[in-house]
Order: structure tokens, then sequence, then C-alpha cells
């Protein structure tokens, strides 16, 4: 694609870097044939490349977005199916968030919009936050039908319990076992999922241990900046973000880190991501890119560095059928498919690819909160091909894609790592207790 930046233009690092990305797209448009957005709209600017356009007409023309561009950059459920399927190597990734950089700072988003998307950045990017704000709303939820309708689905999807957690808050998590650990490993814990579903990383943490390899959870990490980042609100996102290199930097140096282990895999996805977006920063840039370096997604770190000892225990002798469903940033962000695929087919169980297993179930981060038609269809989609495996149970590795297939279906669904600590000595599931 033939670009028109000026001299001045390319100073500016996000330019010049998306300047490269644009010379790359040869306009074929292979694309738009996996683009979920693209295939229920049918809207060129609704799929990857006419938002390509878009993003480099604002960039190339300095011109400050309108209602029309964000209405089609909005749509993008950042799902990367696009550069799986892109046969020039196009970075989408780094285009979009150049492009939702560029709408935060030159359009004024209406004032719902700016009440929900405030609201979400306040309520998901911190543990404490979510937990408050989820045990306020319930005392709202009676009232909700007084609320603008998408903050009214918000209201509505707000837990009003959480599940209790079994293992204490601690710094290092080490082995019962009196010998020295065989790694040393951080671990991201997320901030919706350890109030949601903490049992993902008590599993994490008890199967890491149980393989002798020493788990800490550093004081001060919370969110990885990526519900910022997606959202365009760059400043909020660079807060979390070097907060955390510098955490993780400092615990690296002093104590030691083999990885850093994320069980989200939109989280690892934007770990991962840390050294191209602190590639300018004088001050970050080498710590960034050795926490990208260290970033495993745990299905990554388990098959990379762990010889699993699977154990027969009661309640696992039986064998399931599981579908897998892919997180799209997992299989496109960080392009791991088959591992945890094969991870899970250790347990002797029969795994199964769900039909279309490329495309979004529709969660995509606060995807379906903004956009939840779209985000509907999608999930309604995703069930339907679910069905066809006839599952007993779901398996995933993104907390985004439980809470969303769950809104769906009654089929339990987990975490692969709640499969892979069950099948090597932990305890069933409790989703599972009725199978
Ligand atoms: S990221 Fe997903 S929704 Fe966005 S353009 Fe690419 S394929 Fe389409
Ligand atoms: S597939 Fe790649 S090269 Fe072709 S239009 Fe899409 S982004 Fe451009």
């Amino acid at each position: 694609m033939e670009t028109n930046f000026s001299q001045e233009q390319l100073k500016d690092q996000d330019n010049k870097s998306s300047e490269k990305i644009f010379r790359k797209c040869v306009h074929c448009g292979f694309c738009n044939a996996t683009c979920p957005t693209y295939q229920l709209l049918g809207d060129e600017l609704d799929g990857p490349r006419g938002r390509i356009y878009l993003i480099k007409d604002m960039l190339e023309n300095n011109k400050p977005a309108n209602e029309k561009i964000v209405k089609h950059i909005d749509r993008c459920l950042s799902c990367y199916s696009c550069m799986t399927t892109c046969p020039s190597g196009v970075n989408y990734m780094h285009l979009i968030d150049h492009g939702r950089n560029h709408i935060e700072k030159t359009y004024k988003r209406p004032f719902n919009d700016r009440l929900i998307r405030g609201f979400l950045s306040i309520a998901l990017s911190k543990s404490i936050n979510f937990k408050i704000i989820s045990i306020l709303t319930q005392l709202v939820k009676p009232f909700r039908f007084f609320f603008p309708k998408k903050l009214r689905e918000m209201i509505s999807l707000m837990p009003g319990k959480f599940p209790k957690k079994t293992l204490s808050k601690m710094k290092v998590y080490r082995s019962q076992k009196k010998k020295k650990p065989v790694a040393r490993v951080a671990l991201l814990t997320g901030c919706v999922q350890k109030v949601i579903s903490p049992q993902i990383n008590e599993a994490t943490i008890r199967l890491l241990n149980r393989h002798d390899i020493e788990v800490v959870v550093p004081k001060g990490i919370d969110c990885c900046g990526s519900l910022n980042h997606h959202l365009g609100k760059s400043d909020l996102a660079n807060q979390s973000f070097k907060k955390n290199i510098s955490i993780w930097y400092d615990e690296y140096l002093k104590n030691g880190l083999d990885a850093i282990i994320s069980n989200t895999s939109g989280c690892g996805t934007t770990l991962k991501d840390y050294g191209f977006l602190f590639r300018s920063n004088e001050n970050f840039k080498k710590k960034a890119k050795k926490i990208s370096e260290l970033t495993k997604d745990i299905s990554e770190y388990l098959d990379e560095n762990i010889k699993l000892n699977f154990i027969q225990s009661k309640g696992n002798t039986k064998k399931y059928r599981i579908a897998y469903h892919s997180a799209c940033s997992m299989q496109h962000g960080q392009k791991i498919h088959d591992v945890p695929i094969n991870l899970i087919k250790k347990t002797g169980n029969h795994v199964f690819n769900i039909p279309d297993g490329h495309l979004c179930c529709g969660s995509a981060g606060t995807y379906n909160l903004l956009q939840s038609d779209i985000a509907k269809k999608l999930l309604e989609n995703k069930i339907s091909n679910i069905g066809k495996t006839n599952p007993q149970f779901i398996a995933t590795g993104n907390i985004g894609c439980i809470t969303q297939i769950a809104n769906g279906t009654k089929i339990p669904i987990l975490h692969t790592v709640e499969i892979i600590d069950w099948y090597t000595g932990g305890p069933k599931p409790e989703v599972l207790k009725k199978l």
C-alpha cells in the first residue's frame, strides 16, 4: 500500500511504525474472509482492510476522528483473526491500537459513551474497584431500568456474590517438599479473574508448586493495562504498564525469575507486546523487552518446562468429551493453539476442535458490554458450533471467554489449567461435581 506521510509526521515513532505496517498491505482482502464483523455486517468498513484505510486516512491527513470512523473502529473486536489470515504479515494489532489512541485524542464521544467507558475503565482495571462497584451495583439493580441501555446491561452483569478463595494471599508460594525449587516464576493473577474465578489462580499455583516450581505474586501488580489500552486510554494504560514493568524487573534482578506466567490469554498478549510499546522509551525499553521475553502462557510454560506427573485419582478415571475453545488472544494474538489441546489430550480425554473455531465468541475484553448486539450474535454462533461437538464440558484459556460462553450455555466451562491440575493430583473442579 502506498503511503504519503511527510518527513515531519514520520518523526513521530507511532507514525513511523504504522507507516511500515501500511506498506506491507497489498489490499488483497483475504483478511475480510475471516473477520467476524465483516461476516456479520457485510460492510467493507467493518472488515480489516476497510479499517486499515480509515486509520491510514486519519493518520496521514492529520484528520480528527468522526462519528463514522469511530463506529467502524469501535466495532472491531481486536480478535486478530485477520492477522492469522494475512499472507503479508500485516500487524493489524499495532494499527488498531494506534487508531484507537488517535480517536481518543481527537474525538469527543457523546456523554453516555464517555460515561460508560469511564465506568468500565474504573470498574474493571482494579480488583478492589471491581469488588466495591459490584457490591454497590446490587443496590441500584432494582432501579436499573432508569439507566441507559448499555449501563443497564452492565449493571445486570455485575456479580453480587464472589466465590471463596481456598488459598491464603501470599507473596511467595512454595512447594511443600523440602527440596530446592527447580524454577521460580511470577504469576499475573488478573484483575477481574482473581475476584470472580479465584480457582484458576489456585489451580495454577497448586500445579506449579506440585512440580517444584516456586510462584511469586509481587505486591502492586494488578491490571496488565490491556483494558485501558483497548479503550484507547493510553495515559492510564501506560501507568499500569510502567508500574508492572518496574515491579517485575525489580523482582527479576533481586530474586530471579525464570518466567512470568499468564493464565489469562488476553493479558498475556499485551504483556508480550510491552517490548514494542516501549520501543522508543529510553528508560523502559530494555526492561519492557525483558518482561515480554519472560512472559509465557501457562500452557506454553507447562509444555516447554515441566514433565507433568499425571495421577489417577477418584473422579478422573472417566473419559470425557471436551470441546476446546481457542481464545482469540491465544490462537491469533499469541499463535498458541495446539499446545493446550495436546496437554488436555494427555489426560486421556477426548478433545474436539469447535467448528469455525477461528471466530470470536464475542467476549473480547469489554466488547460484550460496549457492542452487545454483535457480541450476542457471535455468542449464539459459538454456542451452536460448540453443540455440534456434543461435549460434556468446554475448556479454554481466557477468563473473558469463560464468562461470555457461560452466559450462553449450561455446559460447564473451565480453564485448561484446572483440568491439568485435577489430573495431576488436584481436586475435581467445582463446576464438574455433578458430572
Ligand atoms: S481484529 Fe477481528 S474484528 Fe477486527 S478487523 Fe481483525 S478480524 Fe475483524
Ligand atoms: S490480508 Fe493482509 S495484505 Fe491483504 S488486505 Fe488484509 S491486511 Fe492487507
